[in-house]
């Protein structure tokens, strides 16, 4: 799907020197010389845009809910001090009604907001005729058809100057992080909408200081075309996600430490060994179809064989089996149990589903 996007600016990497387009700012506007100072500090960090969250959807209430219209004078005035645009979270029309007046330059729609389509086609009926960047978190739920959704809202209210933001999912499970990442939804995306730029957001991927540049690096490796990372000027005294957040300093240091890698090169060397190898993978993938075919052609005739005796399908000792000798001899060859479980899951879906074509003589 294409959107017919402009989006040379504001988003798009600076495709000279490969520098992502950085966004950093506090969690939240709190007073107005905590504003101004942080301000101050990051312009001297090279950063292109400034954020803060004036009106913050917290999961529980009696806490700092944002502290509203009065922060939005003392984000603009801080940039234009600095000379640098101003974005910022918004949630429903009078939010954007708000931010436009005050002249804020990029908005923002935040994760818990993205996963409502009332609340974004408000904010969407709000931008009508106005020509301001907009940027889309994804939903708190790993549901990339939702996010599509929220992007082609906006796009359909005549913003072009879209970016998407992932912010990671929420899940129930224990893990390192706040929010799981789970690449391959914005990879998916990237792959459905080839022309949106994608900023990556450590900070609420990660939940705390200590992942950040990880995912960081891992965010350029992926070649996303920017990032927005909360920074505070005292980070331990934060109204808001105190643990995520960094000095300004320490956050103009984990950029400068980025590997930035590029998509491509002119160097003909390298680029006849990168074609060699991936003819050999190309003929190796041929090989996995192959074999997959030739597997599943055994399958059917398992199916007729069990049609014919009237055994059932799924047989729980032998799908057993079958994963555990692949555990163990995937471990051996130093592939990972997720991968080989995703591998012969998805097989074993197929061969079900090829077996139950046989016997419902589909
Ligand atoms: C934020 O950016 O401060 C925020 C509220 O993030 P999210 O919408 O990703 O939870
Ligand atoms: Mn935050």
């Amino acid at each position: 799907m294409t959107l017919d996007l402009q989006l040379k600016e504001p988003f798009t990497r600076n495709l000279k020197d490969g520098k992502p387009f950085i966004i950093s700012g506090p969690c939240s506007a709190e007073t107005e010389e905590q504003v101004h100072e942080t301000v101050k500090r990051l312009a001297k960090q090279n950063v292109d845009a400034i954020r803060a969250g004036i009106w913050k959807p917290r999961t529980r209430p009696n806490s700092f809910e944002g502290i509203g219209t009065e922060g939005l004078k003392w984000l603009k005035d801080a940039c234009k001090e600095v000379g640098l645009p101003a974005a910022v979270e918004v949630a429903n029309a009078k939010h954007v009604y708000e931010s436009l007046k005050f002249g804020i330059d990029i908005l923002w729609i935040g994760a818990r907001t993205t996963v409502n389509p009332f609340a974004v086609q408000e904010i969407a009926d709000a931008l009508q005729g106005v020509d301001v960047p907009v940027m889309i978190k994804n939903p708190v739920n790993p549901d990339l058809e939702l996010w599509i959704g929220a992007i082609e809202r906006i796009h359909k209210a005549g913003i072009r100057k879209i970016a998407a933001i992932h912010r990671g999912f929420s899940s129930y499970e224990k893990s390192k992080y706040r929010n799981k990442p789970y690449w391959e939804i914005p990879i998916e995306l990237k792959r459905r909408i080839s022309d949106i730029p994608l900023i990556c957001d450590p900070s609420h991927i990660c939940g705390t200081r200590e992942h950040l540049h990880t995912v960081c690096q891992k965010a350029m490796d992926l070649n996303f075309d920017g990032l927005i990372i909360e920074s505070h000027r005292d980070p331990s005294k934060a109204w808001s996600d105190a643990a995520q957040q960094l000095t300004p300093e320490a956050l103009g240091e984990m950029i400068n430490n980025l590997v930035l890698r590029k998509l491509s090169t002119d160097d003909k060397e390298f680029n006849t060994h990168l074609d060699d190898l991936r003819s050999k993978i190309n003929r190796i993938d041929d090989e996995i179809m192959e074999i997959l075919s030739h597997r599943m052609d055994i399958v059917k005739e398992i199916g007729i064989c069990k049609k014919e005796n009237n055994i059932t399908i799924l047989q729980p000792s032998r799908w057993d089996e079958i994963i555990k000798k692949a555990l163990e001899k995937g471990s051996k060859i130093g592939l990972s149990d997720q991968v080989i479980t995703d591998i012969f899951q998805a097989i074993h879906n197929e061969s079900i589903r090829k077996q139950t074509a046989v016997m419902n003589d589909e």
